[in-house]
């Protein structure tokens, strides 16, 4: 079920939980900022979810709220973790979902990395 992402943060949702270690994950990098990990039903070959370590429901909690600092560093995290795992020369794709309509069904920010194979043209 889509998350609505103007909600409150609930610290009892899944991904605050693979932050404190209450469900296992397959970390691949972490650092001050971000957390990243295999998402658990890939849907390409390498499927990397990048999350905040700082509670934002969606991307749009995370620009209003996240100082330019954060920003930056979540975003340079994400660039880290697509370099350190060879994904630049072949290529990926970013996907950030919000809301309702965007098909977002956590609700604490997380960043797709999708690669491994030619990935088509972008679906709207
Ligand atoms: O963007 P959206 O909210 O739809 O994506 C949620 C993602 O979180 C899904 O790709 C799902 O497979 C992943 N997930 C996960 N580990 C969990 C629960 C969900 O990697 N324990």
């Amino acid at each position: 079920m889509p998350i609505d992402a103007t909600q409150p943060y609930d610290d009892q949702n899944i991904f605050a939980k693979l932050l404190r270690d209450e469900i296992p994950s397959k970390r691949v990098y972490e650092d001050d900022f971000v957390v990243a990990f295999h998402d658990i039903n890939p849907q390409a070959p390498t499927h990397i979810l990048v999350i905040p370590r700082n509670p934002y429901v969606s991307w749009d909690d995370f620009t209003a709220k996240a100082s330019d600092a954060e920003i930056a560093g979540v975003m340079r995290a994400v660039g880290h973790v697509a370099r350190e795992a060879g994904l630049v020369a072949p290529g990926y794709r970013l996907l950030v979902n919000v809301g309702q309509h965007g098909h977002q069904e956590i609700a604490h920010l997380h960043i797709h990395i999708f690669a491994g194979r030619p990935l088509g043209p972008m679906l709207a």
